[in-house]
């Protein structure tokens, strides 16, 4: 697809976590993608791109996903487990690299684990993902008790108001302090952006949605490559390009005074580059050269 520039996306209501984890990572996307917000005033509740294409609503993370089905906004940054767990109305546009986690069945270190197929109706499990959780026992083939709890989930198991939690976990360090074990994944979240599936359909504002998701996965997408420049013995041209997959064949350029050699330049995977900055040198490859790249359009 190729999308008109982003000039054609007009004031296209986003709504945004206003703090926690999300906040930072949603701001930090927003400006790399061009929109340039003035944040200026800590209790800001909205804030309108320099450019006057996007009006940015801060609300808390699980609100969001209502806000977008109920059309308080075109479009919402939240995470997976918020949306799954508000059951609104809204389709998952992009993922979005950031805020990842798993929502985990976690049980007492002590305590012993045959799988949640083998456990036995009316076991309590707190958790504050209460739809979540009842819904992935029963496809388990158990009927749990849910205990729903607004946060300090881990101390339940402790003080004998649930034997099982469901909550999320990103390095597992908490789970650790708080002697439990996570067991079984429920969900994998990350932060995504959603928007109201109706309005997908629409004509004008349906085209400035795939537009601000067509901007952001531009970025992420040049996130998660490099630009790698190299110098490179003309005889070796065919082994260097065997080693390049890149996204497109590299660019072959001629050196001035250098009949021998030639300049490669390719777009590569960032977690190629150390691997292939060896295998270049070791060919004698020179002045290799390797930059971030801005926006990426594959
Ligand atoms: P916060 O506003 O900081 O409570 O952010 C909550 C959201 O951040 C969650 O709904 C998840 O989507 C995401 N998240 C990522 N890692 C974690 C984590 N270890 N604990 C809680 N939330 C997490």
């Amino acid at each position: 697809m190729v999308a008109p520039p982003l000039v054609h996306i007009g004031m296209l209501r986003l709504v945004i976590p206003s703090k926690g984890r999300l906040y930072e990572p949603s701001i930090r996307l927003l400006r790399q993608a061009g929109f340039h917000l003035d944040l200026d005033h800590d209790r800001k509740l909205m804030a309108t791109s320099e450019d006057g294409n996007l009006r940015v609503i801060f609300a808390r993370a699980s609100d969001i996903p209502d806000f977008v089905a109920d059309d308080v906004a075109d479009a919402g940054i939240t995470g997976r487990d918020l949306c799954h767990e508000s059951e609104a109305d809204v389709e998952e546009l992009l993922e979005l690299g950031f805020g990842k986690c798993r929502l985990m069945v976690a049980k007492r270190e002590s305590d012993a684990w045959k799988g949640a197929d083998a456990l036995e109706d009316g076991v309590r499990v707190a958790t504050s993902f209460p739809r979540i959780t009842r819904a992935w026992f029963k496809e388990q083939g158990t009927e749990v008790d849910v205990v729903p709890v607004g946060g300090s989930t881990e101390i339940t198991p402790h003080l004998g108001v649930a034997d099982l939690v469901v909550d999320l976990v990103s390095t597992g360090s908490t789970m650790a302090v708080n002697n439990l074990e996570p067991v079984e994944t429920v969900l994998e979240s990350q932060a995504i952006l959603i928007a109201d599936p109706k309005k997908l359909d629409e004509e004008l504002i349906g085209q400035r949605l795939h537009e601000l998701e067509w901007v952001l996965r531009s970025v992420l997408e040049a996130h998660s490559n490099r630009y790698l420049m190299a110098n490179v013995p003309k005889e070796d041209l065919e082994n260097v390009r065997e080693m390049l997959p890149g996204l497109s064949s590299p660019t072959v350029l001629d050196l001035l005074d250098q009949e021998d050699m030639v300049a490669v330049h390719a777009v590569v995977p960032e977690s190629d580059v150390f691997g292939l900055v060896r295998a270049l040198e070791s060919l004698g490859a020179s002045g290799i050269l390797v930059t971030p790249i801005e926006r990426l359009v594959p």
